[in-house]
């Protein structure tokens, strides 16, 4: 009783505490953010007074007259950023990023800190008796993992080849070192996120029998100046302690991304972590026993330091499935599940081009949950298309009455216009459903387009994608009148934005820009003008696109109207039916649609966010 009301007590003292000193710290320096072009603009309006650079991702401005406030923004870490500035006898000023009132405002942290550390691990958490002093090593969550091997890892064949000696050596290190063979002490698993690099890494342990110790790189983010270093280091002696063992770090890019040009020499938390591991792989022998691998999504962002032989020198790539490596996984995850005979698992593989195994096996989870609810005696067809589509797009909204006439017929159209231009344009692509039933994530309805899983896009191909994705505006437009568009396009005009960025830019498809790489050219530092250049070049673009997949769609209007009609009547429908609409198979008597109607009805308040 008496410890609750000491708790009851210490907490909003604390909490005083802290705001005193947030105001404290806030009065000291009135601080504002300034966005970069901004600071750039004053710049060369002759209205900056003094800029001060230190090695963090901010650099301190005054602005003439101004003196009281402090501006942040961006440091863009150009070395010749000071020349530049000096040029225009604005006065700059380097420092080292502690200062003084760092060092004071670090201080009072710290005393908070650790004031609030004690109480929270003293009174706060009493039964975890001792836990308290070892925090650090807790925090790690270290997990013993045996049991796991090869068999539960399925497709990624290449990769496992080239894991298959590390194995052998982690179970025999004494026969390397009689052949004088000098085995890797790192190995990067890199690829999209769910692709199973973590299982990889446990299967490996599990292989080779050698306890596996794990830490996520962003862990470390955050720390305390020499916290990070240290706990790398108590990483290490466990594994050595282990005699072999598999050290795992996830996600090494929040660790080890490459360090930006930087003039004063930056020596943050991270750089301290990042050279800690460093100099902990180059303290053990190369035969004994220990193998750190660590996994991102990228490789291109680490920094060289970690990729330099006795490092982390072998890379495997974990890639997305193919269709057989998504076949089986599917085969693997339906094991322990009562799956009906009727479920083709080659054709579920066929529908999920770009699912990751992770996405493949939340999806037939959600079918097995889907099945459950309903005590259905096996997993059938129709619970695994629901799971598709919750998957996909969110679950299906079960209260649709609110759902107003008119959105549903936008969104009949928006979504018929997806799927006829993708019959047109892309008819090798997949359209394995069409729906207009909402989802509970806020898709209004829903155009399921699969690409065929391709090594190369064409020119051609890239654009057809792009018009696909503004046939749903393009519809709206037709059929509703230009002042009648809606919000439901933000997707899709995201997701065409990102083509053509990728068409002009990275893959020189433009004949205006040709082939140049803007971001190597420009080292991704802001250039007004070419930038001027380039949304004019993309927005060019996307016009005649849009123009294009307009005329397409006037011209096939009646399939338009067609595949809409049937929409509304049947709420979804799939690859087959929009066959049999686009062979005139059945036709559908068509509905007199009368624009005057539509726009007396429209709302303000229609927001079919549609995939
Ligand atoms: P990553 O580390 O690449 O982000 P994970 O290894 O954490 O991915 O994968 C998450 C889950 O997805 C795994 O636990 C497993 O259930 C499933 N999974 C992913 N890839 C595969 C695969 N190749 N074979 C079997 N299951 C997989
Ligand atoms: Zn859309």
């Amino acid at each position: 009783m008496w410890k609750k009301q000491k708790i009851i007590w210490v907490i909003p003292i604390i909490c005083v505490i802290l705001i005193l000193a947030g105001l404290y710290i806030y009065k000291q320096n009135q601080v504002e953010e300034m966005t970069y072009s901004t600071f750039l603009e004053k710049v060369e309006a002759g209205q900056i007074e003094e800029v001060v650079i230190d090695g963090s991702s901010k650099m301190k401005v005054k602005v003439k007259g101004d003196l009281d406030t402090s501006y942040i923004t961006d440091n863009p870490r150009n070395p010749e950023l000071k020349e530049f500035l000096l040029k225009k006898n604005i006065k700059v000023e380097e420092t080292d990023s502690i200062t003084t009132t760092n060092i004071f405002q670090g201080l009072i942290m710290l005393g908070i800190f650790f004031i609030a550390f004690r109480y929270a691990s003293k009174k706060i958490t009493p039964q975890n008796s001792g836990s308290s002093m070892n925090l650090n090593i807790k925090e790690l969550e270290f997990n013993k993992i045996q049991h796991f091997s090869f068999s539960d890892v399925a497709g990624n064949e290449e990769a496992k080849e080239q894991v298959e000696d590390i194995i052998d050596f982690l179970k025999n290190p004494e026969k390397y070192v009689k052949y004088g063979a000098r085995m890797p002490k790192g190995i990067i698993f890199y690829g999209p996120p769910g692709t199973g690099k973590t299982l990889m890494a446990k299967a490996i342990s599990g292989e080779a029998k050698v306890p596996f110790f794990s830490v996520s790189g962003s862990d470390f983010v955050q720390m305390y100046v020499g916290v990070g270093a240290s706990r790398v280091r108590e990483l290490f002696e466990k594994a050595r302690k282990a005699g072999k063992a598999v050290i795992f770090i996830d996600e090494i890019d929040a660790l080890g991304k490459k360090r930006a040009n930087n003039p004063t020499g930056g020596n943050d938390e991270r750089d301290q972590t990042l050279n800690a591991l460093l100099t902990e792989m180059s303290g053990f022998k190369e035969n004994e026993g220990i193998i750190v691998i660590a996994a991102t999504n990228r490789l291109d962002i680490l920094d060289e330091a970690l990729l330099r032989p006795g490092r982390f020198d072998r890379h495997v790539e974990i890639g997305l499935p193919d269709v057989n490596g998504r076949e089986h996984i599917l085969k693997l995850h339906v094991k322990n599940k009562p799956i009906s005979d009727q479920v083709d698992l080659k054709k579920l593989a066929k529908q999920t081009v770009y699912f990751s195994g992770a996405m493949l096996e939340n999806l037939l989870n959600e079918a097995a949950i889907i099945s459950a609810k309903r005590n259905g005696k096996f997993i059938d067809w129709n619970d695994i298309d629901k799971a598709f589509y919750a998957v996909v797009a969110g679950s299906e909204k079960k209260n649709r009455d609110a759902i107003l006439k008119i959105e549903r017929e936008i969104t009949a159209y928006h979504e018929a216009g997806h799927a006829l231009i993708t019959k047109l344009v892309a008819p090798n692509n997949t359209v394995s459903r069409v729906t207009i039933i909402p989802s509970t994530k806020g898709a209004g309805g829903f155009s399921m387009n699969i690409p065929p899983d391709k090594m190369y896009y064409t020119k051609k191909e890239m654009e057809a994608q792009i018009k696909i994705n503004l046939a749903g505006r393009v519809a709206e437009e037709l059929i509703f009148g230009e002042d009648n568009i809606t919000t439901g396009a933000s997707n899709d005009i995201e997701k065409a934005t990102k083509i053509i960025r990728d068409y002009i830019i990275k893959y020189g498809m433009s004949k205006k820009v040709g082939l140049l790489n803007m971001d190597v050219l420009f080292n991704n530092k802001s250039q007004g003008f070419v930038e001027k250049t380039l949304i004019e070049e993309c927005s060019k673009s996307i016009k005649r696109l849009y123009d294009e997949t307009k005329e397409t769609m006037i011209e096939n209007k009646f399939y338009l109207n067609q595949i809409a009609e049937i929409l509304l009547l049947k709420e979804s429908i799939n690859e087959d039916d929009l066959n049999d609409i686009m062979e005139r198979n059945f036709i559908i008597e068509e509905k007199n649609v009368n624009k005057s109607h539509f726009q007396k009805a429209m709302r303000i308040k229609p927001v079919v966010e549609t995939v």
